[in-house]
């Protein structure tokens, strides 16, 4: 009996991962597709500055609209991307979409006070041998200034080989481009290296501002980041703000840059030039 059960669970754990084997096979058949049939496209959050009171920067997300499945989140296909290699055309894709953009709307965009775009990287494209060659061809491509581009990376990613991320991350720096470290806190960079890194900004991950104010232990975790971050001479900016009393708190505790739902939702290019300056100071007397 009991070896019967046995070879029950072994048929049936071998057809749990023969369908998800089928279903990562289908997803990396259908995103191969999707990049050649350019049915990526990317969006751009803006992020808000309390004190000024205005945007003054974006993230670039990417998005992928499946005829059949409808809307499919990034995490559920940019590790896949990572596993195949796929990433690396992807991220080109995202790269020259933003670059495009920042160099046809130039004028626009200085007139809105958005200075720059921040980019996520993987690691695979961050390692990738040809990457800053790769970076420097774009930017000439489109005529786009390297102050105008950020690169957002995670503790992982750095923390995975430190001193050739280093290297990287002054390359990157000495063209001109920024630096920032995304989902600050969820990893494990510890603070000597934080000091090493040549980065411009750290952002506070979601977790830590999702139940601020009424968590006192996300309201000290913040408000310590934030102090730290001070302390190096970083900016810090907090994601996923939703709420007035979250953007109230984190303003006291001197953490002017804000991302989230309560400022702006992620959005096709378009609509960002279609911001007006008095959105964004009818949102702060609110
Ligand atoms: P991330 O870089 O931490 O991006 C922020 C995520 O938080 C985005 O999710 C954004 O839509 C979401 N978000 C922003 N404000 C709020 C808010 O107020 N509330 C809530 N609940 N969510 C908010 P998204 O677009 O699903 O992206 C998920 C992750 O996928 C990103 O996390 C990033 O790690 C990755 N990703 C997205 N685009 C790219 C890309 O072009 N390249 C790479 N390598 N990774 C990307
Ligand atoms: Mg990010
Ligand atoms: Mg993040
Ligand atoms: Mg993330």
């Amino acid at each position: 009996k009991a070896k019967d059960s046995g070879r029950n669970q072994a048929v049936y754990f071998s057809k749990v991962l023969d369908t998800e084997i089928k279903q990562k096979v289908r997803l990396e058949h259908k995103l191969k597709h999707a990049l050649s049939e350019n049915e990526l496209s990317v969006y751009l959050q803006p992020q808000y500055n309390a004190t000024a009171k205005k945007f003054f920067w974006a993230e670039a997300l990417i998005r992928w609209i499946d005829k059949e499945d409808g809307f499919i989140p990034p995490d559920k296909f940019i590790g896949l991307a990572e596993e195949t290699g796929l990433i690396h055309e992807i991220g080109l894709f995202v790269l020259r979409e933003v670059c495009a953009f920042i160099s046809k709307n130039e004028a626009y965009l200085t007139d809105l006070g958005i200075e720059g775009v921040a980019v996520n990287l993987s690691a695979r494209q961050f390692f990738a041998k040809g990457f800053l060659d790769e970076i420097k061809q774009v930017l000439v491509e489109f005529s786009v200034r390297p102050e105008q581009l950020e690169f957002e990376l995670t503790e992982s990613m750095v923390m995975e080989n430190t001193q050739h991320a280093i290297e990287i991350m002054h390359q990157l720096r000495d063209l001109g481009i920024r630096l920032s470290i995304d989902d600050f806190g969820t990893g494990y960079s510890s603070l000597a290296y934080l000091k090493r890194f040549p980065i411009h900004s750290v952002k506070i991950d979601r977790s830590f501002i999702r139940d601020i104010p009424d968590d006192q232990h996300d309201v000290e975790i913040a408000s310590a980041i934030i102090a730290m971050a001070q302390k190096l001479g970083l900016e810090i900016i907090a994601e996923g703000v939703e709420t007035q009393l979250q953007s109230d708190f984190l303003h006291e505790q001197g953490c002017s840059f804000m991302q989230g739902y309560f400022y702006a939702k992620p959005m096709p290019f378009q609509n960002v030039l279609e911001l007006s300056h008095s959105e964004s100071e009818q949102k702060s007397e609110a």
